[in-house]
């Protein structure tokens, strides 16, 4: 009897039994060209669905498609997309009761990104997802599982894992898409800049809840004396706008395109898939999206550069709030994103605090400034750059007081950049500001050394660990809400900075000094995940995990700083 037999017999003698009969599935089998492991069986048909994997005997992708990290986490995405594309064109059914016949990988939207699904290698293509294995009620539907695990599955796996099986030419432009946005942002920096936004891009999504590209939308096209040109790896010269170092304001009349634009710049430290429209919208890795957060919790930020004295509080170079304001939220992100290693700040008027961001003449006269605690960024944002090499990208309709401050002004006039740096100039020179700078002492802060057994994660009886949605991570009893962190994209990357956490609050002193500091706790994180991949970030009993992808060091640092039962010494 072959591993295909035994597993019939096994759903025929289980068909119509109560459901833990299905852990008798548990196991591996031989499917010929590849072995199906059947890893967890859930519990009931409503819980979380069973954990597949299939190995692929022989791996038939040219090795050139995955010779180096960036190629490989390029092709294991677009694997992951193959297979669900095999799964949305199947006659799987749905029947039957709770999760029954959902078969799920983990493969993303817009952005192409590092996943845990899909590891390939020389001799292996490993695919890990999940599948609610059927029942009606809570009785085991065998007929509909032989169906699913027999015949559709390896139908899928034919058509999504076999290179000779695939539109060869569409994997490799989403290979070399992705291997060219790495290569342009590695130039950035020795351009001077810190965004690439290449002409013809399309930004705007289609609405507020798809990031598909708006059909119809004006494309973008660089002012002249913004354009740059910029190789790719294929030698083909790509022109487009670059956004210098330093300090970049972008104006212009309401729905015009400003925030559309500080949207895609966000985004652009992600590389997005092709005929996304941002393909070629690239941002320096370390851009930090600063909002105002109001209600979120603070613990010991030094954020006196920007925050004195206020109103029944002492010493603010240790701020701690359980709920924070608008401005003071948005100082604390500030310094926690230079803490993190962040030296490119993006800020919207939309989102931040009026009064964090300007003060003008009018009021410092009316409320002086021993009744004001606020330094506002204005006063700080040109010293950040010349002291700090911070540069700051502003979307600032409203006000004109940032235009003494600016290295370059962007105006977006119907959709579309002009660069308007020389009359900003003029106009600040022929109405000049009779506003004082209100900065005490230089720009500094003191570094943070969070405690790992702050973080509980096993609080309670077992271990608690999981995302809900990209917005909220649970870690033990506690619930860190992230709908404010702005560049998170995926629920997976949530759930893998839960993981990254974890692994934190389990660090001992040989991988980790027992005080470090947050830039060094993020070092050690990351460092762990280039060498050994995301499944470095499984804690015991979840090895090998199904469904996580690579969170960025300002998301794993936004949603530690979140969590309500941290502690630090600073
Ligand atoms: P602002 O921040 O200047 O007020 P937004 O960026 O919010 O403007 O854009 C206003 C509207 O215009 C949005 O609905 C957006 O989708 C749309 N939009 C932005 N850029 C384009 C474009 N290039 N083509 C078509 N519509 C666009
Ligand atoms: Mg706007």
């Amino acid at each position: 009897m072959d591993d295909k037999e035994k597993l019939i017999s096994i759903l025929k003698r289980i068909n119509g039994r109560g459901y833990k009969a299905y852990l008798d599935l548990k196991g591996n089998y031989d499917f010929g060209l590849f072995s199906l492991t059947i890893k967890h069986v859930q519990r009931d048909p409503f819980a979380s669905p069973s954990l597949l994997q299939v190995n692929v005997y022989n791996n038939s992708f040219p090795a050139e498609l995955y010779e180096n990290i960036t190629r490989k986490i390029a092709l294991e995405d677009y694997i992951s997309r193959a297979f669900r594309k095999g799964v949305n064109n199947s006659p799987i059914s749905r029947r039957g009761s709770g999760k029954s016949g959902i078969l799920l990988i983990d493969c993303g939207n817009q952005e192409i990104l590092q996943r845990s699904s899909v590891n390939i290698s020389e001799d292996n293509l490993e695919l890990r997802f999940q599948l609610g294995l059927p029942a009606r009620g809570r009785r085991i539907m065998g007929n509909e599982a032989q169906k699913i695990l027999i015949k559709i599955l390896p139908e899928i796996v034919f058509a999504s894992c076999f290179y000779e099986n695939l539109p060869v030419e569409e994997v490799t432009t989403h290979v070399k898409s992705f291997e060219d946005a790495e290569y342009l942002r590695s130039q950035l920096e020795g351009e001077g800049l810190v965004a690439f936004i290449a002409d013809g891009s399309i930004l705007p999504r289609e609405s507020g809840v798809s990031s598909k590209p708006l059909p119809g939308a004006v494309t973008f096209k660089s002012p002249t004396t913004l354009r740059v040109s910029l190789k790719t790896i294929q030698d083909e010269i790509v022109t487009g706008m670059g956004i210098p170092e330093g300090v970049n304001l972008i104006v212009g009349g309401g729905y015009h395109g400003k925030s559309t634009l500080l949207r895609a710049v966000e985004l652009g430290v992600y590389n997005h898939i092709p005929r996304d429209g941002r393909e070629l919208v690239i941002t320096r890795a370390d851009a930090v999206k600063i909002r105002a957060e109001d209600g979120r919790r603070v613990e010991k930020v030094d954020v006196k550069s920007f925050i004195h004295h206020p109103p029944g509080m002492g010493d603010t170079s240790r701020f701690s709030t359980e709920n924070a304001s608008g401005s003071t939220s948005q100082a604390t992100n500030i310094i926690e994103a230079l803490e993190a290693g962040s030296r490119l700040l993006l800020f919207d008027e939309d989102t931040s605090a009026t009064n964090f961001m300007i003060r003008d003449e009018r009021m410092q006269r009316l409320v002086s400034k021993d009744k004001e605690p606020i330094t506002p960024f204005i006063d700080r944002v040109d010293e950040l750059y010349q002291e700090q090499g911070v540069s700051s990208v502003l979307v600032m309709g409203g006000s004109g007081d940032y235009f003494q401050k600016a290295d370059t002004v962007i105006m977006m006039d119907h959709y579309q950049p002009y660069n308007v740096t020389l009359e900003a100039r003029k106009v600040a020179d022929e109405m000049p500001l009779n506003r004082r700078r209100e900065s005490r002492g230089k720009f500094t802060y003191k570094e943070r050394y969070p405690h790992p057994e702050s973080i509980k994660p096993d609080k309670g009886k077992r271990l608690k660990l999981d995302s809900k949605g990209v917005n909220q991570l649970v870690i033990g009893p506690e619930f860190v809400d992230l709908s404010q962190v702005e560049q998170l994209v995926e629920s997976s990357q949530t759930r893998a900075i839960g993981y990254a956490l974890y692994q934190f609050s389990k660090s001992r002193e040989d991988s980790l000094k027992r005080k470090s500091n947050i830039c060094e706790v993020l070092d050690y994180l990351e460092t762990k995940m280039n060498q050994e991949g995301l499944d470095f970030l499984a804690p015991p009993g979840r090895s090998q995990p199904h469904n996580l992808s690579r969170p960025r060091r300002y998301e794993i640092a936004a949603a530690m700083n979140r969590l309500r039962t941290l502690r630090v010494d600073s």
